[in-house]
Protein backbone atom coordinates (compact mmCIF):
# COMPACT_ATOMS: atom_id res chain seq x y z
CA UNK A 1 0.00 0.00 0.00
CA UNK A 2 2.00 2.95 -1.47
CA UNK A 3 1.07 6.63 -0.49
CA UNK A 4 -1.07 9.09 -3.04
CA UNK A 5 0.01 12.72 -4.03
CA UNK A 6 -2.30 14.94 -1.69
CA UNK A 7 -5.57 15.69 -3.76
CA UNK A 8 -5.50 19.08 -5.18
CA UNK A 9 -8.45 21.56 -3.96
CA UNK A 10 -12.04 21.35 -5.73
CA UNK A 11 -12.03 24.68 -7.93
CA UNK A 12 -15.88 23.98 -9.08
CA UNK A 13 -17.74 27.37 -8.68
CA UNK A 14 -21.07 26.90 -9.69
CA UNK A 15 -23.11 23.98 -10.82
CA UNK A 16 -22.08 22.81 -14.10
CA UNK A 17 -20.89 19.59 -13.70
CA UNK A 18 -16.83 18.62 -12.89
CA UNK A 19 -14.87 15.51 -11.67
CA UNK A 20 -13.28 15.38 -8.59
CA UNK A 21 -9.95 13.14 -8.30
CA UNK A 22 -10.69 9.41 -6.37
CA UNK A 23 -11.57 9.94 -2.52
CA UNK A 24 -8.61 7.62 -0.70
CA UNK A 25 -8.23 6.71 2.99
CA UNK A 26 -6.43 8.96 5.25
CA UNK A 27 -4.29 7.48 8.01
CA UNK A 28 -1.64 8.46 9.45
CA UNK A 29 -1.31 11.59 7.17
CA UNK A 30 -0.78 10.33 4.02
CA UNK A 31 -3.52 9.32 1.55
CA UNK A 32 -3.87 5.33 0.98
CA UNK A 33 -6.36 3.26 -1.57
CA UNK A 34 -8.08 0.51 0.76
CA UNK A 35 -6.47 -2.72 1.10
CA UNK A 36 -8.41 -4.86 -1.44
CA UNK A 37 -8.36 -1.73 -4.05
CA UNK A 38 -11.55 -1.54 -4.48
CA UNK A 39 -13.54 1.52 -5.31
CA UNK A 40 -17.23 2.65 -5.92
CA UNK A 41 -18.51 5.52 -7.70
CA UNK A 42 -19.62 8.88 -6.38
CA UNK A 43 -22.10 10.48 -8.02
CA UNK A 44 -22.82 14.25 -8.54
CA UNK A 45 -26.97 13.84 -8.31
CA UNK A 46 -28.09 17.16 -9.56
CA UNK A 47 -26.44 15.66 -12.89
CA UNK A 48 -26.62 12.04 -12.33
CA UNK A 49 -23.60 10.71 -13.17
CA UNK A 50 -20.09 9.85 -11.53
CA UNK A 51 -18.27 12.83 -10.60
CA UNK A 52 -15.03 10.66 -8.94
CA UNK A 53 -14.48 7.19 -6.65
CA UNK A 54 -14.35 6.32 -3.24
CA UNK A 55 -11.65 3.50 -1.30
CA UNK A 56 -14.35 0.64 0.39
CA UNK A 57 -12.51 -0.84 2.67
CA UNK A 58 -13.25 -3.32 5.40
CA UNK A 59 -11.34 -4.87 8.64
CA UNK A 60 -7.57 -4.16 7.59
CA UNK A 61 -7.96 -0.87 6.53
CA UNK A 62 -9.94 -0.25 10.00
CA UNK A 63 -6.97 -1.85 11.55
CA UNK A 64 -4.04 0.12 9.70
CA UNK A 65 -6.48 3.57 10.83
CA UNK A 66 -6.88 2.31 14.81
CA UNK A 67 -2.98 1.56 14.41
CA UNK A 68 -2.10 5.13 13.28
CA UNK A 69 -4.72 6.45 15.74
CA UNK A 70 -3.23 4.54 18.64
CA UNK A 71 0.39 5.91 17.82
CA UNK A 72 -0.86 9.25 17.95
CA UNK A 73 -2.67 9.54 21.10
CA UNK A 74 0.18 9.71 23.21
CA UNK A 75 1.49 13.21 21.83
CA UNK A 76 -1.56 14.18 21.34
CA UNK A 77 -2.98 13.83 25.11
CA UNK A 78 0.14 14.98 26.48
CA UNK A 79 0.11 17.99 24.13
CA UNK A 80 -1.26 21.11 26.56
CA UNK A 81 -5.47 21.60 26.12
CA UNK A 82 -4.34 25.02 25.33
CA UNK A 83 -2.06 24.16 22.37
CA UNK A 84 -4.37 21.60 21.03
CA UNK A 85 -7.28 24.18 20.90
CA UNK A 86 -4.80 26.45 18.52
CA UNK A 87 -5.75 23.80 15.77
CA UNK A 88 -9.68 24.35 16.02
CA UNK A 89 -8.79 28.15 15.43
CA UNK A 90 -6.69 27.92 12.47
CA UNK A 91 -9.10 25.60 11.34
CA UNK A 92 -12.17 28.25 11.57
CA UNK A 93 -10.03 30.71 9.58
CA UNK A 94 -9.23 27.99 6.66
CA UNK A 95 -12.75 26.93 6.48
CA UNK A 96 -14.01 30.78 6.43
CA UNK A 97 -11.23 31.40 3.84
CA UNK A 98 -11.59 28.36 1.64
CA UNK A 99 -15.83 28.67 2.24
CA UNK A 100 -16.73 28.74 -1.40
CA UNK A 101 -14.70 25.82 -2.12
CA UNK A 102 -15.73 23.76 0.56
CA UNK A 103 -19.70 24.93 -0.30
CA UNK A 104 -19.14 24.18 -4.20
CA UNK A 105 -18.03 20.66 -3.34
CA UNK A 106 -21.14 20.17 -0.80
CA UNK A 107 -23.11 21.36 -3.80
CA UNK A 108 -21.71 18.88 -6.44
CA UNK A 109 -21.63 15.59 -4.11
CA UNK A 110 -24.55 16.38 -2.24
CA UNK A 111 -27.45 17.98 -4.22
CA UNK A 112 -27.92 20.98 -2.34
CA UNK A 113 -28.13 24.15 -3.57
CA UNK A 114 -25.29 26.87 -3.05
CA UNK A 115 -27.09 28.44 -0.40
CA UNK A 116 -27.97 25.54 1.76
CA UNK A 117 -24.57 24.41 1.21
CA UNK A 118 -23.00 27.83 2.89
CA UNK A 119 -25.39 27.19 5.33
CA UNK A 120 -24.35 24.07 6.25
CA UNK A 121 -20.58 25.01 6.53
CA UNK A 122 -21.49 27.80 8.73
CA UNK A 123 -23.22 26.03 11.35
CA UNK A 124 -20.54 23.75 10.87
CA UNK A 125 -17.61 26.31 11.74
CA UNK A 126 -20.32 27.91 14.61
CA UNK A 127 -19.34 23.86 16.06
CA UNK A 128 -15.71 24.77 15.76
CA UNK A 129 -16.15 27.98 17.85
CA UNK A 130 -17.87 25.52 20.55
CA UNK A 131 -15.02 23.61 20.59
CA UNK A 132 -12.16 26.81 20.74
CA UNK A 133 -14.54 27.77 24.29
CA UNK A 134 -14.25 24.63 25.40
CA UNK A 135 -11.33 25.76 27.27
CA UNK A 136 -12.89 28.08 29.53
CA UNK A 137 -15.86 25.63 30.30
CA UNK A 138 -14.73 22.43 31.22
CA UNK A 139 -12.22 22.98 34.24
CA UNK A 140 -13.30 20.66 36.79
CA UNK A 141 -14.69 21.75 40.04
CA UNK A 142 -12.34 20.90 43.16
CA UNK A 143 -13.12 21.38 47.00
CA UNK A 144 -11.87 20.97 50.43
CA UNK A 145 -14.44 18.54 51.82
CA UNK A 146 -12.77 18.20 55.12
CA UNK A 147 -10.00 19.58 56.74
CA UNK A 148 -6.99 19.18 54.55
CA UNK A 149 -8.80 16.73 52.12
CA UNK A 150 -9.60 18.29 48.51
CA UNK A 151 -11.45 16.59 45.85
CA UNK A 152 -11.32 17.38 42.46
CA UNK A 153 -12.48 16.15 39.22
CA UNK A 154 -10.81 16.38 36.25
CA UNK A 155 -12.24 15.01 32.48
CA UNK A 156 -9.64 12.61 30.58
CA UNK A 157 -9.89 11.62 27.05
CA UNK A 158 -10.73 7.63 26.03
CA UNK A 159 -7.96 7.02 23.87
CA UNK A 160 -8.64 5.96 20.07
CA UNK A 161 -12.65 6.95 19.47
CA UNK A 162 -14.71 6.71 16.06
CA UNK A 163 -17.64 8.28 14.41
CA UNK A 164 -20.28 7.30 11.20
CA UNK A 165 -22.08 9.71 9.20
CA UNK A 166 -24.63 10.01 7.38
CA UNK A 167 -24.58 11.34 3.53
CA UNK A 168 -27.03 14.62 4.23
CA UNK A 169 -24.45 16.65 5.87
CA UNK A 170 -21.23 15.66 4.82
CA UNK A 171 -19.42 18.82 6.48
CA UNK A 172 -21.38 19.81 9.84
CA UNK A 173 -22.45 16.01 10.85
CA UNK A 174 -18.66 15.37 11.03
CA UNK A 175 -17.97 18.55 13.16
CA UNK A 176 -20.56 17.83 15.76
CA UNK A 177 -17.91 15.27 16.70
CA UNK A 178 -14.54 16.67 15.78
CA UNK A 179 -14.17 19.60 18.09
CA UNK A 180 -14.72 17.84 21.25
CA UNK A 181 -12.72 14.96 20.07
CA UNK A 182 -9.93 16.96 19.63
CA UNK A 183 -9.94 19.28 22.69
CA UNK A 184 -10.59 16.32 25.04
CA UNK A 185 -7.36 14.78 23.24
CA UNK A 186 -8.80 11.85 21.33
CA UNK A 187 -7.36 10.65 18.25
CA UNK A 188 -10.30 9.55 15.80
CA UNK A 189 -11.02 7.12 12.93
CA UNK A 190 -13.87 8.78 10.80
CA UNK A 191 -16.02 6.58 8.17
CA UNK A 192 -17.68 9.69 5.79
CA UNK A 193 -20.82 8.48 4.23
CA UNK A 194 -19.50 6.12 0.95
CA UNK A 195 -21.92 9.01 -0.95
CA UNK A 196 -20.38 12.32 0.01
CA UNK A 197 -17.05 11.25 0.80
CA UNK A 198 -15.07 14.47 -0.22
CA UNK A 199 -16.74 16.96 2.72
CA UNK A 200 -14.44 14.68 4.88
CA UNK A 201 -11.37 14.67 3.10
CA UNK A 202 -11.03 18.20 2.37
CA UNK A 203 -11.35 18.98 6.44
CA UNK A 204 -8.92 16.52 7.03
CA UNK A 205 -7.09 18.16 4.24
CA UNK A 206 -7.68 21.38 6.13
CA UNK A 207 -7.50 20.13 10.08
CA UNK A 208 -3.68 18.98 8.26
CA UNK A 209 -2.89 22.63 7.61
CA UNK A 210 -3.88 24.07 10.97
CA UNK A 211 -1.48 21.86 12.31
CA UNK A 212 -3.48 18.69 13.84
CA UNK A 213 -0.77 15.62 13.62
CA UNK A 214 -0.68 12.99 11.71
CA UNK A 215 -2.62 9.74 12.91
CA UNK A 216 -4.56 12.04 15.20
CA UNK A 217 -8.00 12.20 12.74
CA UNK A 218 -7.95 9.36 10.25
CA UNK A 219 -10.17 8.24 7.56
CA UNK A 220 -11.56 4.96 6.41
CA UNK A 221 -14.32 5.36 3.42
CA UNK A 222 -16.42 2.68 2.68
CA UNK A 223 -20.39 0.98 4.04
CA UNK A 224 -21.04 -1.62 6.06
CA UNK A 225 -18.18 -3.84 6.25
CA UNK A 226 -16.04 -0.69 7.29
CA UNK A 227 -18.36 0.00 9.99
CA UNK A 228 -18.96 -3.23 11.13
CA UNK A 229 -14.81 -3.48 11.47
CA UNK A 230 -15.15 -0.06 13.33
CA UNK A 231 -18.17 -1.43 15.97
CA UNK A 232 -16.41 -4.91 16.88
CA UNK A 233 -12.70 -3.04 17.08
CA UNK A 234 -11.23 -3.59 20.34
CA UNK A 235 -8.79 -0.81 20.12
CA UNK A 236 -11.67 1.83 19.70
CA UNK A 237 -13.19 2.99 22.97
CA UNK A 238 -16.25 5.07 21.57
CA UNK A 239 -18.08 5.33 18.79
CA UNK A 240 -20.78 8.27 17.39
CA UNK A 241 -23.17 7.09 15.09
CA UNK A 242 -25.63 9.12 13.12
CA UNK A 243 -28.03 7.93 10.21
CA UNK A 244 -30.94 6.25 9.81
CA UNK A 245 -32.75 4.49 12.90
CA UNK A 246 -32.23 1.43 11.15
CA UNK A 247 -28.73 0.96 11.46
CA UNK A 248 -28.65 3.39 14.59
CA UNK A 249 -30.22 0.39 16.64
CA UNK A 250 -27.79 -2.07 15.00
CA UNK A 251 -24.57 -0.28 15.59
CA UNK A 252 -25.56 0.95 19.25
CA UNK A 253 -26.67 -2.95 20.47
CA UNK A 254 -23.55 -4.05 19.02
CA UNK A 255 -20.98 -1.14 19.92
CA UNK A 256 -22.16 -1.45 23.67
CA UNK A 257 -21.84 -5.55 23.49
CA UNK A 258 -18.10 -5.20 22.28
CA UNK A 259 -17.62 -2.76 25.39
CA UNK A 260 -18.02 0.57 23.43
CA UNK A 261 -19.48 3.61 24.93
CA UNK A 262 -21.97 4.58 21.95
CA UNK A 263 -24.65 7.20 20.81
CA UNK A 264 -26.16 6.67 18.20
CA UNK A 265 -28.61 9.51 16.47
CA UNK A 266 -31.42 7.96 14.07
CA UNK A 267 -34.43 9.07 11.99
CA UNK A 268 -37.25 10.96 12.68
CA UNK A 269 -40.78 12.06 11.55
CA UNK A 270 -41.31 15.74 12.92
CA UNK A 271 -44.31 17.43 13.46
CA UNK A 272 -45.74 21.00 13.28
CA UNK A 273 -48.71 21.52 14.91
CA UNK A 274 -50.70 24.66 13.36
CA UNK A 275 -53.10 26.31 15.30
CA UNK A 276 -55.72 28.86 14.16
CA UNK A 277 -54.44 31.34 15.70
CA UNK A 278 -51.14 30.94 14.12
CA UNK A 279 -49.49 34.44 12.40
CA UNK A 280 -50.23 33.38 7.93
CA UNK A 281 -46.97 34.15 6.56
CA UNK A 282 -44.94 33.57 9.28
CA UNK A 283 -46.09 29.92 9.45
CA UNK A 284 -46.99 29.25 5.95
CA UNK A 285 -43.10 30.34 4.89
CA UNK A 286 -41.92 28.70 8.02
CA UNK A 287 -43.23 25.53 6.67
CA UNK A 288 -42.22 25.74 3.45
CA UNK A 289 -38.58 25.95 4.60
CA UNK A 290 -38.88 23.96 7.07
CA UNK A 291 -40.38 20.53 4.47
CA UNK A 292 -38.41 21.33 1.13
CA UNK A 293 -35.09 22.75 2.06
CA UNK A 294 -32.55 20.15 1.57
CA UNK A 295 -35.00 18.16 -0.18
CA UNK A 296 -36.68 17.57 2.69
CA UNK A 297 -33.59 15.11 3.84
CA UNK A 298 -32.97 16.27 7.00
CA UNK A 299 -33.60 14.59 10.30
CA UNK A 300 -34.97 18.02 11.34
CA UNK A 301 -37.61 18.54 8.50
CA UNK A 302 -40.85 18.91 8.69
CA UNK A 303 -42.82 15.84 7.75
CA UNK A 304 -46.28 16.47 9.54
CA UNK A 305 -48.22 19.09 9.42
CA UNK A 306 -51.01 18.88 12.33
CA UNK A 307 -53.57 21.38 11.57
CA UNK A 308 -55.39 22.08 14.28
CA UNK A 309 -59.28 23.43 13.90
CA UNK A 310 -59.71 25.96 10.57
CA UNK A 311 -56.58 26.79 9.21
CA UNK A 312 -57.33 26.26 5.49
CA UNK A 313 -56.28 29.50 4.83
CA UNK A 314 -52.36 28.40 5.93
CA UNK A 315 -53.02 25.58 4.16
CA UNK A 316 -53.79 27.24 0.88
CA UNK A 317 -50.58 30.15 1.40
CA UNK A 318 -48.25 26.71 1.39
CA UNK A 319 -50.02 25.00 -1.51
CA UNK A 320 -49.41 28.30 -3.46
CA UNK A 321 -45.84 28.96 -2.10
CA UNK A 322 -44.78 25.59 -2.55
CA UNK A 323 -46.33 25.68 -6.69
CA UNK A 324 -43.99 28.53 -6.90
CA UNK A 325 -40.78 27.15 -6.17
CA UNK A 326 -38.07 26.35 -9.08
CA UNK A 327 -36.50 23.04 -9.01
CA UNK A 328 -33.21 23.25 -9.44
CA UNK A 329 -33.11 26.73 -8.05
CA UNK A 330 -35.39 26.91 -4.52
CA UNK A 331 -34.58 23.14 -4.32
CA UNK A 332 -31.63 20.96 -4.56
CA UNK A 333 -32.04 17.03 -5.77
CA UNK A 334 -32.38 14.02 -4.13
CA UNK A 335 -29.20 11.85 -3.42
CA UNK A 336 -29.74 9.06 -5.59
CA UNK A 337 -32.39 7.11 -7.82
CA UNK A 338 -33.85 4.31 -5.27
CA UNK A 339 -34.48 7.06 -2.79
CA UNK A 340 -36.58 9.09 -5.43
CA UNK A 341 -38.59 5.33 -6.62
CA UNK A 342 -39.10 5.47 -2.35
CA UNK A 343 -40.22 8.80 -1.83
CA UNK A 344 -42.72 7.85 -5.19
CA UNK A 345 -44.11 4.67 -3.49
CA UNK A 346 -44.79 6.67 -0.88
CA UNK A 347 -46.97 9.32 -2.15
CA UNK A 348 -48.45 7.05 -4.51
CA UNK A 349 -49.95 4.43 -1.14
CA UNK A 350 -51.41 7.30 0.33
CA UNK A 351 -53.22 8.97 -3.04
CA UNK A 352 -54.30 5.23 -3.12
CA UNK A 353 -55.48 5.19 0.65
CA UNK A 354 -57.48 8.14 0.59
CA UNK A 355 -55.34 11.52 0.85
CA UNK A 356 -55.65 13.82 -1.78
CA UNK A 357 -52.08 15.12 -2.99
CA UNK A 358 -52.64 19.09 -3.29
CA UNK A 359 -49.32 19.66 -5.04
CA UNK A 360 -47.75 16.66 -6.79
CA UNK A 361 -43.73 16.50 -7.36
CA UNK A 362 -43.77 12.68 -8.59
CA UNK A 363 -41.65 12.71 -12.09
CA UNK A 364 -40.59 16.65 -11.61
CA UNK A 365 -37.43 17.28 -13.84
CA UNK A 366 -35.07 19.90 -14.40
CA UNK A 367 -34.55 21.06 -17.82
CA UNK A 368 -31.53 19.12 -19.15
CA UNK A 369 -30.40 17.23 -16.15
CA UNK A 370 -30.14 13.88 -15.78
CA UNK A 371 -30.36 14.34 -12.18
CA UNK A 372 -32.77 12.98 -9.56
CA UNK A 373 -35.39 14.98 -8.99
CA UNK A 374 -38.90 15.35 -6.64
CA UNK A 375 -41.21 18.50 -5.80
CA UNK A 376 -42.13 19.85 -3.46
CA UNK A 377 -45.40 17.93 -2.27
CA UNK A 378 -48.25 18.54 0.05
CA UNK A 379 -51.07 15.66 1.46
CA UNK A 380 -53.88 16.35 2.72
CA UNK A 381 -56.43 14.09 4.92
CA UNK A 382 -53.33 12.13 5.54
CA UNK A 383 -54.16 9.79 8.70
CA UNK A 384 -51.58 8.77 11.30
CA UNK A 385 -51.76 4.96 10.16
CA UNK A 386 -50.78 5.58 6.68
CA UNK A 387 -47.30 5.18 6.02
CA UNK A 388 -46.93 8.64 4.94
CA UNK A 389 -47.99 9.32 8.47
CA UNK A 390 -45.94 7.78 10.08
CA UNK A 391 -42.75 6.77 8.50
CA UNK A 392 -39.45 8.81 7.37
CA UNK A 393 -39.97 9.68 3.97
CA UNK A 394 -36.68 11.37 4.07
CA UNK A 395 -38.14 13.55 0.64
CA UNK A 396 -39.65 16.64 0.29
CA UNK A 397 -43.10 15.71 1.08
CA UNK A 398 -45.40 17.59 3.84
CA UNK A 399 -48.14 15.15 5.33
CA UNK A 400 -51.70 17.45 6.43
CA UNK A 401 -53.14 15.48 9.36
CA UNK A 402 -56.34 17.25 10.02
CA UNK A 403 -57.36 17.12 13.85
CA UNK A 404 -60.12 18.70 15.56
CA UNK A 405 -58.17 19.77 19.19
CA UNK A 406 -54.66 20.98 20.44
CA UNK A 407 -55.20 17.33 22.53
CA UNK A 408 -56.13 15.13 19.80
CA UNK A 409 -52.49 16.71 17.62
CA UNK A 410 -50.58 16.31 20.72
CA UNK A 411 -51.44 12.71 20.70
CA UNK A 412 -50.67 12.42 17.32
CA UNK A 413 -47.21 13.87 17.72
CA UNK A 414 -47.13 11.34 20.89
CA UNK A 415 -47.80 8.33 19.25
CA UNK A 416 -44.74 8.68 17.21
CA UNK A 417 -41.81 5.89 17.98
CA UNK A 418 -39.65 9.18 16.96
CA UNK A 419 -38.79 11.57 18.94
CA UNK A 420 -36.58 14.20 17.32
CA UNK A 421 -38.32 17.53 16.68
CA UNK A 422 -41.93 19.15 16.95
CA UNK A 423 -42.91 22.45 17.01
CA UNK A 424 -46.18 25.16 18.11
CA UNK A 425 -47.09 28.23 15.45
CA UNK A 426 -49.36 30.18 17.89
CA UNK A 427 -49.54 32.92 18.64
CA UNK A 428 -50.98 32.77 21.90
CA UNK A 429 -48.60 32.27 24.94
CA UNK A 430 -50.55 29.47 26.73
CA UNK A 431 -51.07 27.52 23.91
CA UNK A 432 -47.14 27.42 23.21
CA UNK A 433 -45.97 26.41 26.79
CA UNK A 434 -49.21 23.58 26.73
CA UNK A 435 -47.48 21.80 23.48
CA UNK A 436 -44.01 22.38 24.08
CA UNK A 437 -44.22 21.00 27.82
CA UNK A 438 -46.23 17.91 26.38
CA UNK A 439 -44.00 17.05 23.23
CA UNK A 440 -42.67 13.51 23.16
CA UNK A 441 -39.31 15.18 21.18
CA UNK A 442 -35.99 15.90 22.36
CA UNK A 443 -36.04 19.30 20.25
CA UNK A 444 -39.05 21.49 20.47
CA UNK A 445 -40.14 24.73 18.81
CA UNK A 446 -42.15 27.79 19.18
CA UNK A 447 -43.14 29.30 15.41
CA UNK A 448 -39.68 27.51 14.46
CA UNK A 449 -39.74 25.19 12.01
CA UNK A 450 -36.24 23.45 12.40
CA UNK A 451 -35.99 23.65 15.86
CA UNK A 452 -31.89 23.02 15.40
CA UNK A 453 -30.41 24.20 18.87
CA UNK A 454 -27.98 26.47 18.40
CA UNK A 455 -24.08 26.25 19.71
CA UNK A 456 -23.61 25.79 22.74
CA UNK A 457 -27.01 23.90 23.37
CA UNK A 458 -26.72 20.38 22.15
CA UNK A 459 -28.47 18.41 19.84
CA UNK A 460 -30.15 15.24 20.27
CA UNK A 461 -33.64 13.43 19.88
CA UNK A 462 -35.57 11.10 22.39
CA UNK A 463 -36.68 7.40 21.97
CA UNK A 464 -36.08 5.87 18.65
CA UNK A 465 -34.34 9.16 17.42
CA UNK A 466 -31.59 8.51 19.76
CA UNK A 467 -30.00 5.14 21.19
CA UNK A 468 -27.70 6.39 24.20
CA UNK A 469 -27.20 8.76 27.03
CA UNK A 470 -26.50 12.40 26.79
CA UNK A 471 -26.55 14.74 23.36
CA UNK A 472 -23.87 14.77 20.78
CA UNK A 473 -23.18 18.28 20.36
CA UNK A 474 -22.42 21.25 23.48
CA UNK A 475 -21.29 20.23 26.79
CA UNK A 476 -22.76 16.40 26.57
CA UNK A 477 -20.69 16.04 23.64
CA UNK A 478 -16.84 16.89 25.82
CA UNK A 479 -18.80 14.33 28.31
CA UNK A 480 -19.27 11.86 26.16
CA UNK A 481 -15.59 11.82 24.26
CA UNK A 482 -14.41 12.36 28.06
CA UNK A 483 -14.37 10.09 31.50
CA UNK A 484 -14.23 11.96 34.75
CA UNK A 485 -11.18 11.12 36.94
CA UNK A 486 -11.96 11.77 40.33
CA UNK A 487 -8.96 12.95 42.74
CA UNK A 488 -9.07 12.77 46.73
CA UNK A 489 -5.63 14.59 48.03
CA UNK A 490 -4.83 14.80 51.84
CA UNK A 491 -3.16 17.72 52.50
CA UNK A 492 -2.51 17.59 56.14
CA UNK A 493 -0.14 15.14 57.25
CA UNK A 494 -1.32 14.29 60.69
CA UNK A 495 -2.67 10.91 61.91
CA UNK A 496 -5.55 12.55 63.76
CA UNK A 497 -6.95 14.24 60.51
CA UNK A 498 -8.58 11.64 58.61
CA UNK A 499 -10.59 11.29 55.57
CA UNK A 500 -13.66 12.07 57.19
CA UNK A 501 -12.72 14.75 59.59
P1 LIG B 1 -27.77 5.33 6.82
O1 LIG B 1 -28.17 4.81 8.13
O2 LIG B 1 -28.13 4.57 5.60
O3 LIG B 1 -26.17 5.50 6.76
C1 LIG B 1 -25.47 6.15 7.81
C2 LIG B 1 -24.07 5.58 7.88
O4 LIG B 1 -24.13 4.19 8.18
C3 LIG B 1 -23.31 5.71 6.56
O5 LIG B 1 -21.96 6.05 6.85
C4 LIG B 1 -23.42 4.31 5.95
O6 LIG B 1 -22.30 3.97 5.17
C5 LIG B 1 -23.51 3.41 7.16
N1 LIG B 1 -24.37 2.22 6.95
C6 LIG B 1 -25.42 2.10 6.08
N2 LIG B 1 -25.98 0.88 6.20
C7 LIG B 1 -25.28 0.23 7.15
C8 LIG B 1 -25.39 -1.09 7.74
N3 LIG B 1 -26.33 -1.94 7.35
N4 LIG B 1 -24.52 -1.42 8.71
C9 LIG B 1 -23.57 -0.56 9.12
N5 LIG B 1 -23.42 0.68 8.60
C10 LIG B 1 -24.27 1.08 7.64
O7 LIG B 1 -28.31 6.84 6.73
P2 LIG B 1 -28.21 7.85 5.49
O8 LIG B 1 -29.16 7.39 4.44
O9 LIG B 1 -26.80 8.11 5.14
O10 LIG B 1 -28.76 9.19 6.19
C11 LIG B 1 -30.12 9.48 6.32
C12 LIG B 1 -30.66 9.05 7.66
O11 LIG B 1 -29.90 9.64 8.70
C13 LIG B 1 -32.10 9.50 7.90
O12 LIG B 1 -32.78 8.47 8.56
C14 LIG B 1 -31.94 10.71 8.81
O13 LIG B 1 -33.07 11.00 9.60
C15 LIG B 1 -30.77 10.29 9.62
N6 LIG B 1 -30.09 11.43 10.23
C16 LIG B 1 -30.27 11.62 11.56
C17 LIG B 1 -29.67 12.71 12.18
C18 LIG B 1 -29.88 12.96 13.63
O14 LIG B 1 -29.23 13.83 14.15
N7 LIG B 1 -30.75 12.24 14.32
C19 LIG B 1 -28.89 13.59 11.43
C20 LIG B 1 -28.71 13.35 10.07
C21 LIG B 1 -29.33 12.26 9.48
Amino acid sequence: MTANPTPQPFSARDYDFQTYGPCRNYIGGEFVDATSGETVAVENPRHGKPMGSVAMSGAADVDRAVAAATAAYPGWKATPLKERVQVLYRMKQLMEANLDELTWLLSHENGKTHPESVGEVLKAIECLEMGCSLPNMVGGPQLDVSRGINCSVTYEPLGVCAGVVPFNFPTMVPMWMLPQVLVAGNTFVLKPSEQVPYGSMRLAMLFAEAGLPPGVLNIVNGAKPAVEALVEHPGIRALGFVGSTRVAKIVYAHGSAAGKRVLGLGGAKNHLLVAPDADLELTASTLLASYTACAGQRCMAASVMLAVGDVQHIIDALVEKSKAMTLGKDMGSIINGPSVERITRYVDQAEKLGAKVLVDGRGAKVEGSDGHWFGPTLLDNVTPDMPAGCEEIFGPVLSIIRCKTLDEAIAIENASGYGNAAAIFTTNGGVARYCSERFEAGMCGVNIGVPVPREPFAFGGWNDSKFGHGDITGMDGFRFWTRPRKLTSRWEISSDATWMS
